[in-house]
Protein backbone atom coordinates (compact mmCIF):
# COMPACT_ATOMS: atom_id res chain seq x y z
CA UNK A 1 0.00 0.00 0.00
CA UNK A 2 1.73 3.62 -1.03
CA UNK A 3 2.50 5.77 2.01
CA UNK A 4 3.53 2.69 4.05
CA UNK A 5 6.37 2.38 5.98
CA UNK A 6 7.52 -0.93 6.59
CA UNK A 7 9.46 -0.60 9.77
CA UNK A 8 6.96 1.41 11.06
CA UNK A 9 4.08 0.15 14.14
CA UNK A 10 0.89 -1.46 12.36
CA UNK A 11 -1.19 1.01 14.38
CA UNK A 12 0.03 3.88 16.23
CA UNK A 13 -2.63 6.00 17.84
CA UNK A 14 -0.87 9.29 18.70
CA UNK A 15 -2.94 11.82 20.88
CA UNK A 16 -6.28 10.96 19.42
CA UNK A 17 -8.94 13.55 21.19
CA UNK A 18 -12.84 12.58 20.58
CA UNK A 19 -15.84 15.53 21.23
CA UNK A 20 -19.09 14.81 21.44
CA UNK A 21 -21.00 17.58 20.59
CA UNK A 22 -23.95 17.91 23.23
CA UNK A 23 -26.08 20.47 24.58
CA UNK A 24 -24.36 23.03 22.34
CA UNK A 25 -20.95 22.52 24.30
CA UNK A 26 -18.17 20.54 22.80
CA UNK A 27 -17.66 17.74 25.38
CA UNK A 28 -14.31 15.47 25.75
CA UNK A 29 -14.74 12.10 25.17
CA UNK A 30 -11.93 11.06 24.40
CA UNK A 31 -8.35 12.79 25.76
CA UNK A 32 -4.76 12.70 24.48
CA UNK A 33 -5.07 8.81 24.01
CA UNK A 34 -1.58 7.29 22.13
CA UNK A 35 -0.64 3.81 21.82
CA UNK A 36 0.79 1.15 19.12
CA UNK A 37 -0.73 -2.18 18.39
CA UNK A 38 2.05 -4.88 16.87
CA UNK A 39 1.15 -7.49 13.85
CA UNK A 40 0.09 -10.42 15.88
CA UNK A 41 -0.24 -8.74 18.88
CA UNK A 42 -3.69 -8.78 21.32
CA UNK A 43 -4.26 -5.96 23.06
CA UNK A 44 -7.31 -5.09 25.49
CA UNK A 45 -8.94 -1.77 25.88
CA UNK A 46 -10.82 -1.86 29.79
CA UNK A 47 -12.58 0.09 31.37
CA UNK A 48 -16.49 1.08 32.53
CA UNK A 49 -19.09 2.71 30.30
CA UNK A 50 -18.05 5.62 29.68
CA UNK A 51 -14.67 5.42 29.69
CA UNK A 52 -14.16 6.45 26.40
CA UNK A 53 -12.62 3.10 24.90
CA UNK A 54 -15.74 2.47 22.25
CA UNK A 55 -15.33 6.01 21.12
CA UNK A 56 -11.38 5.28 20.78
CA UNK A 57 -12.15 2.35 18.99
CA UNK A 58 -14.48 3.88 15.96
CA UNK A 59 -12.74 7.11 15.56
CA UNK A 60 -9.58 4.29 14.58
CA UNK A 61 -12.40 2.17 12.30
CA UNK A 62 -13.82 6.21 11.02
CA UNK A 63 -17.06 5.30 12.32
CA UNK A 64 -17.62 8.12 14.46
CA UNK A 65 -21.37 8.92 15.47
CA UNK A 66 -22.50 11.88 13.51
CA UNK A 67 -22.19 14.23 16.74
CA UNK A 68 -18.60 13.33 17.31
CA UNK A 69 -15.20 14.88 16.15
CA UNK A 70 -11.94 14.10 16.13
CA UNK A 71 -10.60 16.68 18.07
CA UNK A 72 -6.86 16.43 18.22
CA UNK A 73 -4.45 13.65 17.79
CA UNK A 74 -4.29 11.07 14.46
CA UNK A 75 -4.19 7.49 13.66
CA UNK A 76 -1.66 5.95 11.51
CA UNK A 77 -1.42 2.53 9.36
CA UNK A 78 2.07 1.21 8.67
CA UNK A 79 3.12 4.61 8.83
CA UNK A 80 0.21 6.39 7.14
CA UNK A 81 -1.99 8.81 8.52
CA UNK A 82 -5.53 7.77 8.28
CA UNK A 83 -8.36 10.31 7.38
CA UNK A 84 -10.27 8.99 10.53
CA UNK A 85 -12.74 12.28 10.26
CA UNK A 86 -13.59 11.56 6.69
CA UNK A 87 -16.27 8.60 6.24
CA UNK A 88 -15.82 8.21 2.26
CA UNK A 89 -12.23 8.59 2.50
CA UNK A 90 -11.55 5.59 5.26
CA UNK A 91 -13.46 3.18 2.65
CA UNK A 92 -10.58 1.79 0.85
CA UNK A 93 -8.63 1.06 4.57
CA UNK A 94 -11.89 -0.22 6.29
CA UNK A 95 -12.39 -4.26 6.39
CA UNK A 96 -9.49 -4.39 3.88
CA UNK A 97 -6.86 -3.00 6.70
CA UNK A 98 -8.45 -2.74 9.48
CA UNK A 99 -12.16 -4.22 10.72
CA UNK A 100 -14.98 -4.17 13.28
CA UNK A 101 -16.76 -7.23 15.03
CA UNK A 102 -19.49 -5.59 16.94
CA UNK A 103 -21.38 -6.73 20.10
CA UNK A 104 -24.89 -7.71 19.30
CA UNK A 105 -24.74 -9.37 15.93
CA UNK A 106 -28.37 -9.47 15.69
CA UNK A 107 -28.36 -5.39 15.40
CA UNK A 108 -25.56 -5.24 13.18
CA UNK A 109 -26.05 -8.19 10.57
CA UNK A 110 -28.99 -7.08 8.25
CA UNK A 111 -32.31 -9.48 9.15
CA UNK A 112 -33.55 -9.37 5.43
CA UNK A 113 -29.88 -10.81 4.09
CA UNK A 114 -28.92 -14.18 3.79
CA UNK A 115 -25.90 -14.14 5.62
CA UNK A 116 -23.71 -15.75 2.57
CA UNK A 117 -24.48 -12.82 1.00
CA UNK A 118 -23.90 -9.89 3.64
CA UNK A 119 -20.16 -11.67 4.28
CA UNK A 120 -19.99 -11.58 0.62
CA UNK A 121 -20.72 -7.61 0.67
CA UNK A 122 -17.47 -6.18 2.20
CA UNK A 123 -15.49 -8.36 -0.45
CA UNK A 124 -17.17 -6.99 -3.39
CA UNK A 125 -16.94 -3.29 -1.58
CA UNK A 126 -13.24 -4.71 -2.63
CA UNK A 127 -13.06 -5.27 -5.93
CA UNK A 128 -14.60 -8.86 -5.79
CA UNK A 129 -17.08 -10.41 -8.34
CA UNK A 130 -19.88 -11.65 -6.80
CA UNK A 131 -19.10 -14.76 -7.81
CA UNK A 132 -15.59 -14.80 -6.19
CA UNK A 133 -17.53 -13.09 -3.32
CA UNK A 134 -19.63 -15.84 -2.85
CA UNK A 135 -16.98 -18.44 -2.93
CA UNK A 136 -15.06 -16.57 -0.44
CA UNK A 137 -17.38 -16.14 2.16
CA UNK A 138 -18.59 -20.02 1.80
CA UNK A 139 -14.70 -20.28 2.64
CA UNK A 140 -14.71 -17.96 5.89
CA UNK A 141 -17.98 -19.67 7.19
CA UNK A 142 -16.15 -23.15 7.17
CA UNK A 143 -13.08 -21.16 8.97
CA UNK A 144 -15.24 -19.92 11.70
CA UNK A 145 -17.18 -23.38 12.03
CA UNK A 146 -20.03 -23.03 9.80
CA UNK A 147 -20.94 -25.35 7.14
CA UNK A 148 -20.85 -23.36 3.69
CA UNK A 149 -24.49 -24.66 3.17
CA UNK A 150 -25.92 -22.46 6.36
CA UNK A 151 -24.68 -19.98 3.98
CA UNK A 152 -28.74 -19.63 2.95
CA UNK A 153 -29.69 -19.26 6.38
CA UNK A 154 -31.46 -15.26 7.61
CA UNK A 155 -29.91 -14.00 10.55
CA UNK A 156 -32.73 -14.94 12.74
CA UNK A 157 -32.32 -19.04 11.72
CA UNK A 158 -28.83 -19.03 13.56
CA UNK A 159 -28.18 -19.07 17.20
CA UNK A 160 -26.44 -16.44 18.71
CA UNK A 161 -23.35 -17.95 18.90
CA UNK A 162 -23.40 -18.82 15.33
CA UNK A 163 -24.29 -15.18 14.55
CA UNK A 164 -21.38 -13.84 16.04
CA UNK A 165 -18.97 -15.91 14.24
CA UNK A 166 -20.78 -14.67 11.07
CA UNK A 167 -19.54 -11.20 12.14
CA UNK A 168 -16.13 -12.61 12.41
CA UNK A 169 -16.07 -14.09 9.62
CA UNK A 170 -17.21 -10.89 7.59
CA UNK A 171 -14.48 -9.18 10.01
CA UNK A 172 -12.17 -11.34 7.76
CA UNK A 173 -13.51 -10.82 4.84
CA UNK A 174 -10.98 -8.80 3.17
CA UNK A 175 -7.61 -10.29 4.69
CA UNK A 176 -7.43 -7.38 7.61
CA UNK A 177 -4.04 -7.15 9.84
CA UNK A 178 -6.11 -5.52 12.10
CA UNK A 179 -9.55 -6.78 14.01
CA UNK A 180 -11.16 -4.73 16.72
CA UNK A 181 -13.47 -6.60 18.88
CA UNK A 182 -15.96 -4.41 20.22
CA UNK A 183 -17.08 -6.02 23.77
CA UNK A 184 -17.76 -9.06 20.62
CA UNK A 185 -18.94 -11.98 24.02
CA UNK A 186 -21.06 -9.43 26.10
CA UNK A 187 -24.40 -10.43 24.28
CA UNK A 188 -23.39 -14.19 24.92
CA UNK A 189 -24.13 -16.72 27.18
CA UNK A 190 -20.90 -18.60 29.02
CA UNK A 191 -20.38 -21.36 27.05
CA UNK A 192 -20.81 -19.02 23.56
CA UNK A 193 -18.81 -16.67 24.99
CA UNK A 194 -15.73 -18.95 25.78
CA UNK A 195 -16.33 -20.75 22.05
CA UNK A 196 -16.59 -17.50 20.53
CA UNK A 197 -13.44 -16.84 22.41
CA UNK A 198 -11.27 -19.53 21.76
CA UNK A 199 -12.11 -19.33 18.11
CA UNK A 200 -10.61 -15.32 17.78
CA UNK A 201 -7.31 -16.71 19.98
CA UNK A 202 -7.01 -19.30 17.21
CA UNK A 203 -7.96 -17.52 14.31
CA UNK A 204 -5.57 -14.68 15.88
CA UNK A 205 -2.77 -17.29 15.87
CA UNK A 206 -3.45 -18.24 12.20
CA UNK A 207 -3.92 -15.33 10.48
CA UNK A 208 -1.46 -13.44 12.70
CA UNK A 209 -4.00 -10.53 13.47
CA UNK A 210 -3.37 -7.98 15.65
CA UNK A 211 -6.43 -7.88 18.06
CA UNK A 212 -7.85 -4.86 19.68
CA UNK A 213 -10.41 -6.42 22.26
CA UNK A 214 -12.51 -3.50 23.72
CA UNK A 215 -14.21 -5.36 26.58
CA UNK A 216 -15.01 -4.50 30.74
CA UNK A 217 -14.62 -8.22 31.39
CA UNK A 218 -11.03 -8.95 32.85
CA UNK A 219 -11.12 -12.76 32.68
CA UNK A 220 -11.80 -12.40 28.69
CA UNK A 221 -8.57 -10.14 28.78
CA UNK A 222 -6.57 -12.26 30.73
CA UNK A 223 -7.66 -15.71 28.18
CA UNK A 224 -7.07 -13.76 25.48
CA UNK A 225 -4.55 -10.70 25.83
CA UNK A 226 -0.50 -9.83 25.81
CA UNK A 227 -1.27 -6.40 26.64
CA UNK A 228 -3.60 -4.19 28.79
CA UNK A 229 -4.55 -0.81 28.86
CA UNK A 230 -7.23 0.86 31.40
CA UNK A 231 -9.57 3.58 30.06
CA UNK A 232 -10.93 6.15 33.01
CA UNK A 233 -12.97 8.78 31.96
CA UNK A 234 -11.33 9.28 28.29
CA UNK A 235 -7.92 9.03 29.50
CA UNK A 236 -5.45 6.14 29.36
CA UNK A 237 -4.59 5.87 33.35
CA UNK A 238 -2.10 2.74 32.78
CA UNK A 239 -1.22 0.01 30.50
CA UNK A 240 1.28 -2.99 30.40
CA UNK A 241 1.58 -6.51 30.33
CA UNK A 242 -1.25 -8.46 31.01
CA UNK A 243 0.75 -10.73 33.36
CA UNK A 244 2.38 -7.77 34.48
CA UNK A 245 -0.62 -5.69 35.20
CA UNK A 246 -2.72 -8.38 36.85
CA UNK A 247 0.32 -9.20 39.44
CA UNK A 248 0.99 -5.83 39.99
CA UNK A 249 -1.15 -3.13 39.67
CA UNK A 250 -0.02 0.20 39.65
CA UNK A 251 -2.43 2.80 39.52
CA UNK A 252 -5.80 2.29 42.03
CA UNK A 253 -8.48 2.40 39.74
CA UNK A 254 -6.68 -0.77 38.28
CA UNK A 255 -6.29 -2.39 41.40
CA UNK A 256 -9.73 -1.85 42.56
CA UNK A 257 -11.10 -3.18 39.46
CA UNK A 258 -8.75 -6.47 40.04
CA UNK A 259 -9.97 -6.78 42.97
CA UNK A 260 -13.69 -6.90 42.12
CA UNK A 261 -13.19 -9.96 40.82
CA UNK A 262 -13.97 -12.92 43.60
CA UNK A 263 -10.79 -14.99 43.30
CA UNK A 264 -12.55 -18.45 43.28
CA UNK A 265 -9.25 -20.14 44.00
CA UNK A 266 -9.48 -18.69 47.37
CA UNK A 267 -13.18 -19.53 47.41
CA UNK A 268 -14.61 -16.31 47.75
CA UNK A 269 -17.79 -15.86 46.17
CA UNK A 270 -18.50 -12.10 46.35
CA UNK A 271 -18.48 -9.29 44.00
CA UNK A 272 -16.71 -6.22 45.98
CA UNK A 273 -17.83 -3.28 43.41
CA UNK A 274 -15.70 -0.30 43.10
CA UNK A 275 -17.69 2.49 45.68
CA UNK A 276 -19.25 5.29 43.57
CA UNK A 277 -20.28 5.99 40.03
CA UNK A 278 -17.53 6.74 36.91
CA UNK A 279 -18.15 10.32 35.80
CA UNK A 280 -20.38 11.62 33.01
CA UNK A 281 -19.21 13.06 29.71
CA UNK A 282 -21.11 16.02 31.39
CA UNK A 283 -19.61 15.98 34.74
CA UNK A 284 -15.89 15.29 34.64
CA UNK A 285 -14.00 15.72 38.14
CA UNK A 286 -11.29 18.45 37.96
CA UNK A 287 -8.03 17.35 39.08
CA UNK A 288 -7.97 13.64 38.36
CA UNK A 289 -10.82 12.24 37.16
CA UNK A 290 -10.87 9.21 39.95
CA UNK A 291 -10.31 11.15 43.12
CA UNK A 292 -13.91 11.12 44.10
CA UNK A 293 -14.03 7.19 44.40
CA UNK A 294 -10.06 6.70 44.90
CA UNK A 295 -9.24 5.23 48.65
CA UNK A 296 -5.50 6.96 48.13
CA UNK A 297 -6.36 10.71 47.09
CA UNK A 298 -3.97 12.85 48.15
CA UNK A 299 -4.87 16.85 48.72
CA UNK A 300 -2.97 17.59 44.83
CA UNK A 301 -4.99 14.65 43.08
CA UNK A 302 -8.59 17.57 43.44
CA UNK A 303 -6.37 19.90 41.50
CA UNK A 304 -3.87 18.32 39.03
CA UNK A 305 -4.54 16.34 36.59
CA UNK A 306 -1.61 13.37 36.32
CA UNK A 307 0.35 13.33 33.15
CA UNK A 308 1.03 9.55 31.72
CA UNK A 309 4.09 8.55 33.12
CA UNK A 310 6.51 4.84 32.96
CA UNK A 311 6.00 2.45 35.13
CA UNK A 312 8.68 -0.69 35.22
CA UNK A 313 6.26 -2.13 32.75
CA UNK A 314 4.18 0.20 30.96
CA UNK A 315 2.92 3.33 31.86
CA UNK A 316 0.84 4.71 34.62
CA UNK A 317 -0.74 7.90 35.14
CA UNK A 318 -1.51 8.96 38.76
CA UNK A 319 0.29 11.18 41.77
CA UNK A 320 1.37 8.35 43.59
CA UNK A 321 4.00 8.06 40.86
CA UNK A 322 4.75 11.43 40.37
CA UNK A 323 8.55 11.15 40.23
CA UNK A 324 8.71 8.50 36.92
CA UNK A 325 9.46 9.77 33.61
CA UNK A 326 6.74 11.56 31.93
CA UNK A 327 5.51 10.32 28.68
CA UNK A 328 3.08 12.75 27.54
CA UNK A 329 2.42 16.37 28.26
CA UNK A 330 0.53 17.31 31.38
CA UNK A 331 -3.34 16.92 30.12
CA UNK A 332 -5.34 20.26 29.77
CA UNK A 333 -9.15 20.54 31.34
CA UNK A 334 -11.51 21.25 28.39
FE1 LIG B 1 -5.85 8.23 43.24
FE2 LIG B 1 -4.57 10.56 43.17
FE3 LIG B 1 -3.62 8.47 41.80
FE4 LIG B 1 -5.85 9.71 41.02
S1 LIG B 1 -3.80 10.58 41.07
S2 LIG B 1 -5.53 7.54 41.14
S3 LIG B 1 -6.79 10.22 42.97
S4 LIG B 1 -3.82 8.66 44.04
Amino acid sequence: MSGCDPMAPLLAVDGLCVDYGLKGANLRAVDNVSFELRAGEAVALVGESGSGKTTTAMAIAGLLSPNAVVGGGEVRYRGRRLPIEDDAAMRPHRWKETSVVFQGAMNALNPVHRILKQIAEPCMLHGMTQAEGLARARELLELVGIPADRGSAYPHQLSGGMRQRVMIAMALACRPSIVIGDEPTTALDVINQAQVLKLLVELRSKLNLALLLITHDLSVVAETCDRVMIMYAGRLVEDGTVAEIFAEPKHPYTRLLIESIPDMTKGEKILRPISGDPPTLLKRPFGCAFHPRCPSAMRICATKAPALGRSGYGRVACHLYSALEQVERAPVHV
